[in-house]
């Protein structure tokens, strides 16, 4: 038995670090254990274990762990790998790599999941359109087919290629549809294909809601619960279903973006459901994105990679249309040498109809401009027609509160958060003004707290206003509202979901929480209230968000009847986000977009990692970046550049001053170079005040 084990924690260091085993000899790589570390105890990853001990190091001075926390190993060597993988590409340690993959569990719970013969098979597989059995047909050929269609897509990944297996790129499909258009049936035909196949399949959603109606109908569908993986669940139920899914016992897994780490056995598809989605980009370190790290897996582990959406990212729009990115050669040269990440390289299947009944609604744009109130009279008249005809209308407004942003006339005050530059927004049902970013709130001024003046005020409405002035104006319709603040109870959005589903709510306002892939048959009429309020940020991506917003939430219209109708208030009808999002004119969007985006070098035209100074005191801050961006100066690879030192878009948050540093290069593995040298140097003589954040292809940069 060796006698020294490795071990990682969920630290920054880069380092393994060595202890003597238990005495008991249950330690084993791939389980936890607490070991002693400085003056505390830590839980730490077993990831590797010798007979000596490691070069240099006294025998005498190496610490035994404490206890082993695990009876059977959580992960074996293909986590380690996956996980070193994240390290390399993330830019963060092994130990943080593997706490973001494996639950904080200690002990299994009783997780009720249903034994498979408790299950009944309640829903009949379609019968499929022509182009849904074309698209499926595609997709699951390689797997059925010869070798000759996986030699077909080898070509080689540098980026993909850090310390690990896989160098060739996985076969890719993208199922491109309209919402309705029937791409949850093609998804689950593919499962079951690979299942019957011996295989199993991550199926990944962008919200923890659809991961039960996924999952329900793959019940009612196969016969066979499937496992859920997300961060609802308690940290001993999510290791019971890990372990149930490392063993063999379940071969489907469904889940939001960390559900791309569960350790099925023998990994036949990867399934990326709304593929544009934000959420699948984490928030905390690391920051990776499950597309990401799912076409890592699929080529690691010889899977297919099947993504779906009617509004897909930039990034997969380019590569899966033939000549996005032809002119600027020398630019693409260099990031692509090889063609490897060529246009085209994801093959897709369209999906051009709706099944059902439903046809594409009308839409149409409004200007608000002459508006009093947040609801234009051609609003109105379509939400009574709607409820005339005895159907549902669903209001959007992607911003909660009552008003948002306080303003004086006379001396030009805006009240602002006190922790953060941002303004406060004022919520009528608390009676104070509260910041989104940090929670602080305060009582809303009665005149203004600079000159006096009485005429100060908030303006701007939020869905607490909208839903004032809509049971107002249609005292006889339910009304419910769904957004951060009506819904924080648990359970209480279900709760709305169900009651509009049903029809025992005539109208359903909200936010974000209204538009993601939420399928009602009865909704004729979709109303979004103000399609402007994110395209102005000073966001590369503004524009993209703003445009499948208004797409997706114009697609929840006349899913099942061919009269749905939308009505996009706006005040720029002009605006060509706004009119092509109301064409539902994705090719027109995207050839205006990436030509932009090629023209100012952003993704997918060039690559980003993007560092985040975070200090309390704003010349430490200053210092910081300064610093940063000196050291950078000498190692920018050709061809790429540095944006900034500059303040953040969001300059404070939470008492914290914000700074930022962007290396901007052709190609990601020049970039990854230089990153890693850039932090080895920072790290030497940095101020400990002074937090540093790295972003890899940041998603946003606000
Ligand atoms: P999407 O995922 O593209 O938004 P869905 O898969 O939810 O679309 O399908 C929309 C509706 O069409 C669902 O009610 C589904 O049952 C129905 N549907 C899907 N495929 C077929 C088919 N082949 N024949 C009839 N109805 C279908
Ligand atoms: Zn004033
Ligand atoms: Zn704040």
């Amino acid at each position: 038995m060796a006698q020294y084990l490795d071990l990682v924690f969920d630290i920054p260091a880069k380092t393994t670090f060595s202890y003597r085993r238990d005495e008991k000899g249950e330690a084993a790589v791939g389980k936890r254990a607490m070991a002693p570390f400085g003056k505390r105890e830590v839980l730490g990853y077993i990831v590797g274990e010798g007979d000596s001990p490691p070069p240099g190091l006294d025998e005498a001075g190496i610490k035994a762990i404490r206890r082993v926390v695990d009876a059977e190993p959580l992960f074996d060597q293909r986590d380690i790998s996956l996980a070193q993988w994240i390290a390399a590409y993330y830019l963060c340690s092994l130990g943080q790599a593997l706490s973001a993959m494996i639950p904080s569990g200690r002990r299994p719970g009783s997780y009720p999941s249903l034994p498979d013969d408790e299950n009944e098979i309640t829903a009949a597989a379609l019968e499929l359109s022509d182009e849904q059995q074309a698209a499926l047909d595609a997709i699951i050929a390689p797997a059925i087919g010869t070798e000759e269609n996986h030699k077909g897509t080898q070509r080689n990944t540098k980026e993909d290629s850090n310390s690990s297996a896989g160098s060739s790129l996985p076969p890719m499909f993208y199922l491109y549809g309209i919402t309705g258009s029937g791409k949850t049936e093609v998804f689950l035909r593919a499962a079951e294909h690979m299942m019957k196949a011996g295989k199993s399949v991550i199926y990944l959603v962008p919200e923890i809601s659809l991961t039960h109606q996924t999952a329900e109908a793959i019940g009612k569908r196969f016969g066979t619960a499937a496992a859920t993986l997300h961060s609802g669940m308690s940290g001993a139920n999510r290791l019971t279903e890990w372990m149930r899914i490392r063993s063999g016992e379940v071969r489907i897994v469904v889940g939001p973006r960390s559900a791309v780490f569960a350790p099925v056995q023998n990994l036949g598809l990867i399934i990326i459901d709304e593929e544009h989605d934000g959420s699948y980009k984490s928030g905390n370190t690391p920051r990776y994105h499950a597309r990401q790290a799912a076409m890592h897996r699929c080529s690691a582990e010889g899977a297919l990679l099947l993504m779906g959406s009617a509004t897909p990212s930039a990034e997969a729009w380019k590569l899966m249309t033939p000549g996005a990115s032809a002119p600027i050669q020398s630019f693409l040269s260099e990031s692509d040498p090889k063609g490897r990440m060529g246009d085209g390289m994801i093959k897709r299947l369209d999906l051009s109809r709706r099944l059902s009944g439903g046809k594409p609604p009308e839409i149409q744009p409004v200007s608000l401009e002459h508006t009093e109130g947040c609801l234009t009279p051609e609003l109105k008249e379509e939400i009574r027609k709607t409820a005339q005809m005895g159907r549902q209308t669903i209001l959007f407004l992607n911003r909660r509160g009552f008003a948002y942003f306080y303003h004086c006339p006379s001396c030009g005050f805006e009240l602002t958060c006190r922790h953060c530059s941002v303004s406060l927004t004022y919520h009528k049902s608390k009676g104070r003004a509260i910041c989104h970013y940090c929670g602080y709130s305060e009582a809303p001024p009665k005149a203004c707290p600079q000159c006096g003046s009485l005429e100060a005020g908030f303006t701007g409405f939020g869905t607490e206003m909208i839903e004032e002035e809509v049971r107002r104006t249609f005292p006889e319709l339910r009304v419910r509202r769904a957004d951060a603040d009506s819904t924080s109870k648990k359970g209480s959005l279900e709760e709305t979901l169900a009651l509009f589903r049903t029809g025992a709510v005539d109208i359903l306002l909200g936010t974000q929480m209204v538009a993601k892939g939420l399928n009602f048959p009865g909704v004729r009429l979709v109303g979004v209230i103000l399609a402007d309020t994110g395209l102005h940020l000073p966001d590369f991506r503004a524009a993209e968000r703003t445009f499948s917003l208004l797409v997706q939430v114009a697609g929840r219209a006349g899913r099942y009847f061919p009269d749905g109708k939308v009505i996009v208030q706006t005040l720029r009808p002009k605006d060509p986000v706004i009119t092509r999002s109301c064409a539902l004119d994705v090719a027109g969007f995207f050839g205006a977009e990436l030509n932009q985006r090629r023209m100012l070098r952003f993704p997918p035209y060039s690559r980003l990692i993007r560092f985040t100074i975070r200090a309390r005191d704003p010349l430490k801050a200053d210092k910081a970046i300064g610093r940063l961006a000196n050291l950078a100066e000498g190692l920018i690879p050709a061809g790429g550049d540095a944006l900034g030192p500059a303040e953040c878009p969001i300059g404070i948050i939470a008492g914290n001053h914000r700074r930022q540093l962007i290396l901007r290069g052709a190609s990601m593995g020049a970039l990854h170079g230089a990153a890693r040298t850039l932090l080895e140097r920072y790290e030497k003589g940095k101020d400990s005040a002074v937090y540093l954040e790295v972003d890899v292809d940041p998603v946003s940069l606000l």
